[in-house]
């Protein structure tokens, strides 16, 4: 029996499996950094059960890089970094984790510390409760009245929409089960909302509180417009009902212009031609013309995402991994 174990190749009595794979994007976070090393290592120390964490640099222009390598060196075995080769969004660089961690266990956690690390390891245990899925609320959410309110509605209209039912899409502290991080690497979308993606292969989520904090160092890397773009994905990723309420929209305005016609046909056999009313008609005309240019534009949201993925453009290009192992040598 003792021989069997002698004979086993080293690493796999040396290196145990890892159990969780903890996932950081980060964009030109070079402020945050010091203190997200400082906090999330500790926490996860403290579990006492193996992981990795993988950082993927979404393109930083500050010296996110270097300090990611030191982190690396200071903890080889336990530390990748992927190194993308320009800025492809938080959600693909999320992807890329996927592709790349070993855990079965994986979590994901923004860089800036807006939600505490300290709280992996209640995530990690609601994972080992049987939830397949662990999403976050975020408890006295401190980020500007503007993104909160907007972020409600968009939350809400977001559920009404694709029948999903999550109550925070934007927390990005969440938890996976090794099968439903499986099946997201499976998907090859473009376009993907990763909470969203999660939410629809889970079969038993759960979402839970926790604290969030206001950004100290650094601003956030979402410009309102970019924010709106990121919303459009979400919901033109998981429904079509965009596009279906255009039609009808359509279907309606077209009826009221008919009915509108006839009035003024049969008003001018009866009472004659009016010229008063001539900007009445224009108001009309531009409401209809802001109808039209916004259906094109929700057609155009569609037909721009199907060319994106007719084109089968790789969703994100790595520059090049700094592996664990490698840092040994
Ligand atoms: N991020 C990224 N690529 C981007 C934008 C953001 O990897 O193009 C990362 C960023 O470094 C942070 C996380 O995604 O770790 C969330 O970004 P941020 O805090 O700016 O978003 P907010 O909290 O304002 O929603
Ligand atoms: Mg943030």
């Amino acid at each position: 029996m003792r021989e069997t174990l002698n004979n086993m190749p080293g690493e796999a009595r040396t290196c145990p499996a890892v159990e969780i794979s903890v996932i950081v994007p980060v964009f030109n976070e070079e402020e945050s950094l010091p203190h997200l090393f400082e906090r999330l290592f500790p926490a996860l120390d403290g579990m006492k059960r193996p992981y990795e964490v993988i950082f993927i640099n979404d393109g930083s222009r500050d010296a996110t890089l270097p300090l990611l390598l030191q982190a690396r060196k200071r903890r080889p075995g336990v530390t990748r970094v992927v190194d993308f080769n320009g800025n492809f969004g938080q959600h693909m660089a999320i992807l890329a984790g996927f592709n790349l961690a070993k855990g079965s266990v994986v979590v994901t956690l923004d860089a800036d510390l807006q939600n505490p690390p300290e709280e992996i390891p209640r995530m990690v245990e609601q994972v080992d409760g049987g939830h397949d899925v662990v999403g976050t609320i975020r408890k006295n959410r401190r980020d500007s009245l503007f993104r909160v309110t907007a972020s409600r509605i968009v939350n809400r209209l977001t559920n009404r929409i694709t029948g999903l039912a999550l109550h925070d899409y934007g927390c990005m502290l969440r938890a996976y089960r090794r099968d439903v991080i499986d099946i997201i690497n499976e998907s090859a979308e473009t376009t993907a909302f990763i909470p969203a993606l999660a939410q629809k292969f889970a079969t038993n989520p759960v979402e839970i509180e926790v604290s969030h904090n206001e950004r100290e160092q650094g601003q956030s890397k979402y410009s309102l417009f970019r924010l709106i773009r990121l919303n459009f994905d979400l919901m033109t990723g998981f429904s079509l009902a965009p596009l279906q309420a255009v039609t009808m929209a359509g279907i309606l305005i077209s009826a009221l212009s008919v009915l509108f016609a006839a009035y003024m046909f049969v008003r001018r056999l009866f009472v004659g031609p009016e010229a008063e009313g001539v900007f009445t008609l224009l108001a009309i005309l531009f409401l209809l013309m802001g109808v039209t240019i916004s259906c094109i534009g929700i057609e155009g949201e569609y037909v721009g995402r199907i060319y994106q993925e007719v084109r089968k453009r790789p969703r994100y290009v790595v520059r090049k991994i700094y592996e664990a192992d490698e840092a040994r040598g």
